[in-house]
């Protein structure tokens, strides 16, 4: 394994392109949008500067990280001659057929084909594909170049021996890869969207305010950010679609996304990426704390 595409330069695309690159793969970053590759070039760089900076890596690192990388618009091109794919584009179940479907066809039969869905099912990703053994979840936590896990998700057909260069793949890259199977959720946000959730329903029911509920979720559990400032960075709108897949997917209510997330994301209050969520967001930065329009 040593050539590899990552498809989609967004959030997770960039990091993900940048730490194959760093641990010396060559990789193909590709993505519709100029302006997307251009922003993940310049974010790619700037990580690589704190990297630096904090004693992680050298300069000489960082040059060599990015000449490992090469930028393609066109898929059929940056896919030529990869042994590995790791798509990242955005979380829209069509998109991901599509670009799965066409995978398929653009790649030798013997390239694994792995995406870093949040909540989409890999069995039904793998199901576009002739090779639904060679199809697997390869769920990189954000900030990729900071966050150490890699929840390795086998769909129903995927192989052992895939599984197992996957494993080690990840291993390569400095990072601990857990293997988990293909349900709603996979492990890591079929506990984390439930918490979230019911942070949100006890806001909703006026149990306590925002900072309140963050706080003793912080110091009380020892977590590094409360439950609702976590949802902001996630966005909401990801929180309640994750939720949503999630009670589709096991039918069971416990799952209902909580009446104020869905107002909240009908409202366009996303969280950090829109400037105002349970918390209000300037340049990134926490604010004062919002969610105050919601009486009870
Ligand atoms: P994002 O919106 O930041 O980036 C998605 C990128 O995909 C965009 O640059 C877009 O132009 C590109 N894209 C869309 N269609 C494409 C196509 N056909 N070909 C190539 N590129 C295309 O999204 P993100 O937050 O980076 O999420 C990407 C994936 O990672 C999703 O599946 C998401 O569920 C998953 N994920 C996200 C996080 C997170 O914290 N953001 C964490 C874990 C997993």
């Amino acid at each position: 394994m040593k050539n590899v595409a990552v498809i989609g330069a967004g959030t997770m695309g960039n990091g993900i392109a940048h730490v194959f690159a760093q641990f010396g793969y060559q990789v193909n970053l590709i993505d519709v949008s100029e302006a997307a590759l251009e922003r993940a070039l310049v974010t790619i760089g700037k990580n690589l500067d704190r990297q630096v900076a904090k004693g992680g890596i050298t300069e000489a690192d960082k040059t060599q990280t990015l000449n490992n990388l090469r930028t393609y618009s066109v898929m059929a091109e940056g896919v030529k001659g990869v042994d590995l794919v790791v798509e990242a584009a955005t979380e829209n179940i069509d998109l991901k057929l599509k670009i799965f479907k066409e995978l398929d066809s653009l790649t030798s039969p013997e390239v694994i084909l792995a995406t870093n869905t949040s909540s989409i099912s890999i069995t039904k990703i793998a199901s576009v594909t002739t090779r639904p053994e060679k199809v697997i979840g390869m769920h990189f936590m954000n900030p990729v170049p900071v966050m150490k896990l890699v929840e390795i998700i086998r769909g129903y057909s995927t192989s052992d021996e895939v599984t197992q260069i996957i494993m080690e793949t990840s291993r390569s890259l400095s990072k601990v890869p857990v293997e988990v199977n293909d349900y709603p959720g996979f492990v890591a946000n079929r506990i984390l969207m439930p918490m979230i959730n019911e942070a949100i329903y006890t806001l909703f029911e006026g149990v306590a305010g925002v900072e309140e509920i963050d706080t003793v979720m912080k110091l009380g559990m020892a977590h590094p950010m409360g439950p609702l400032q976590l949802a902001d960075f996630i966005g909401l709108d990801v929180c309640l679609a994750i939720l949503e897949v999630l009670h589709d997917g096991f039918g069971n209510p416990k799952y209902a996304p909580c009446p104020l997330l869905v107002n909240m994301v009908t409202a366009g209050k996303k969280g950090v990426k829109s400037g105002e969520g349970f918390y209000s967001w300037t340049h990134g930065t926490k604010d004062l704390v919002v969610a105050s329009n919601f009486k009870k």
